[in-house]
């Protein structure tokens, strides 16, 4: 294993071990539930909105290492930015891993690109995408 595959995986273990955001949110305006019945991998979403922001979020939830830690970092990116800054993080990372396409992710981002090594591995790529997945439901939920 290189230097980067060791630093990526305790960014990994970090976030799992101690989740950003984690717990239940009260009052919420969205509640979202997210599976992956690949790994067996559940997430469960609470956003508060203010207009189009997203004032907090917070998750809970059990499975494996990379959904959780995605379910950190997503939280830990999206609070506090509108709808439309949300949703263009979550389209550079579905495009970074599941189209191996080469983006470029701020500072503030980078945990992200720890997530990445699993694109070779179908299966683990569900429970990366978990997170961000359940979070465009809820905010698309939000527009009917
Ligand atoms: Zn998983």
């Amino acid at each position: 294993m290189s230097l980067r595959d060791d630093l990526y995986k305790e960014v990994i273990l970090d976030h799992y071990e101690n989740p950003r955001n984690y717990g239940v949110l009260n009052p919420y305006s969205i509640h979202e539930r997210g599976v992956n019945p690949l790994c067996g991998d559940e997430l469960e979403l609470y956003l508060l909105m203010k207009e189009d922001i997203v004032e907090n979020i917070m998750f809970s939830g059990k499975g494996c290492s990379i959904s959780q830690s995605s379910g950190s970092m997503m939280t830990e990116l999206v609070k506090g930015k509108n709808k439309g800054d949300a949703l263009s993080i979550m389209a550079k990372f579905k495009k970074a891993i599941l189209e191996d396409s080469n983006e470029n992710f701020s500072e503030d981002e980078a945990d992200l690109e720890s997530l990445l090594g699993v694109k070779k591995y179908p299966v683990r790529v569900k429970c990366a995408v978990l997170a961000w997945n359940t979070l465009e439901q809820a905010l698309k939920e939000r527009e009917l």
